[in-house]
């Protein structure tokens, strides 16, 4: 397929077309090229320079994303090698809403001079807009991890860009087939295809896809140099998960929308979090931004952080796990990890991945669930058990 023009197809068919072998007699699936090292001469010449079954990856997600994509071995390494490309003592503004797994990255390098960071709210445009002042990049994330936020990509692209800042959507939630933050004025944009693009909860990935190929050159320079290479059978499995992710997606959308709106008139539940309720904060910006709200959904629970996280371990069908993107349902109380709590994420908060089951079968697992909360009489706390401290996905 010629990835130069996606256009011709719509994007259901490109995640099924995109990054396969051609030719008459070829395999339809790229081959899983399990070396460390390559006969001299060749293009290639040591697996930390470059790999078939990657780039087949690379090239389905940069058609999709309408850029150039540089695969690593996660989320993380990807976030990472962005910020390294960085020069020493540049300045980065970011999201206060945002995987904390990236703050902790910004922080660390704050913490050793190699870069100054500063959070803000990236819901106003203006105040982003003065931060952006001398940094040399926006870092944005839409929907936002977990509280579920929309930052307005195109506004805050034009601010960033006003001040000579490049900026960097953390796209995950969306998928390319929910938003294409590089047509919306953004100049980077990072998946963790750990989620939703891999789809099965069986694999780490990351992704990158740059606007300018020369970002593109930095990140494969630092993919290079720091080793942090995308596993082959797990750029397999990703490219084989991002073939069913429109189909997967739908479904799972159209549950969690379901979901959302019952959950907001459970007598348990507090507040639903969702861009697509047509009351959410985010739903307008949402409705211009994304052609779909995507399937993740968050609900704080009536009563304290002992009684949701009960709800979370009373779950049958429902994993309580962390994670999201995946075929099955998963939910979690993301201020049972002290990052997020310090990050004021609300304690009652669960956040909920819809998966492909039958909606009907998750809404009666959550309802039993929820039925653990006495909804008049407060319950007493009990102990929690000790969460990790390393960020949680
Ligand atoms: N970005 C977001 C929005 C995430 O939720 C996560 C992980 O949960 C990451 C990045 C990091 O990705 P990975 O777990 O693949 O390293």
């Amino acid at each position: 397929m010629d990835p130069t023009a996606p256009h011709r197809l719509r994007p259901d068919s490109l995640v099924v077309a995109l990054g396969r072998p051609e030719g008459v007699g070829s395999p339809v699936n790229v081959a899983l090229t399990l070396t460390s090292t390559y006969r001299a001469g060749g293009e290639i010449g040591y697996a930390r320079d470059g790999n078939t079954t990657w780039a087949a990856l690379e090239e389905a997600l940069g058609a999709l994303e309408g850029g150039r994509c540089v695969a690593f071995a996660s989320g993380m390494a990807a976030t990472a090698a962005v910020l390294e490309t960085l020069p020493a003592g540049a300045r980065v503004v970011a999201s206060q809403v945002a995987y904390h797994g990236a703050h902790v990255l910004m922080r660390e390098r704050a913490a050793n001079g190699r870069l100054q960071v500063q959070l803000v709210d990236v819901t106003d445009v203006e105040a982003a807009r003065a931060s952006c002042a001398g940094a040399a990049l926006l870092w944005l994330e839409s929907p936002m991890n977990p509280l579920l936020g929309i930052a307005d990509i195109a506004a805050l692209s034009a601010a960033a860009h006003a001040e000579a800042a490049a900026v960097l959507v953390d796209s995950t939630l969306a998928t390319p087939l929910r938003q294409l933050p590089l047509e919306l004025g953004a100049d980077l944009v990072l998946h963790s295809a750990t989620k939703f693009i891999g789809g099965h909860s069986d694999l780490l990935l990351g992704a990158v896809v740059a606007r300018d190929p020369q970002r593109a050159d930095a990140l494969v320079h630092r993919r290079q140099t720091d080793g942090s290479t995308p596993g082959i059978l797990e750029a397999f499995l990703a490219l084989r998960g991002l073939r069913t992710l429109a189909v997967r997606l739908d479904r799972a959308e159209q549950s969690a929308g379901e979901l959302a709106r019952r959950l907001t008139s459970h007598p348990a539940v507090a507040r639903v979090r969702y861009p697509g309720l047509p009351g959410d904060p985010g739903h307008d910006l949402a409705r211009e931004q994304m052609s779909g709200f995507g399937a993740m959904l968050a609900f704080e629970t009536i009563g304290d952080a002992d009684a949701a996280e009960r709800v979370c371990e009373c779950v049958e069908l429902i994993t309580h796990a962390t994670s999201l993107g995946g075929v099955e349902t998963l939910l979690e109380r993301r201020a049972r990890y002290p990052a997020e709590q310090a990050a004021g994420t609300p304690p009652t908060l669960i956040r909920l991945s819809v998966g492909i089951e039958n909606v009907e079968d998750l809404w009666n697992d959550l309802s039993q669930a929820l039925a653990s909360i006495p909804v008049t009489a407060p319950r007493s706390p009990r102990p929690r058990r000790a969460a990790p401290e390393t960020p949680a996905p």
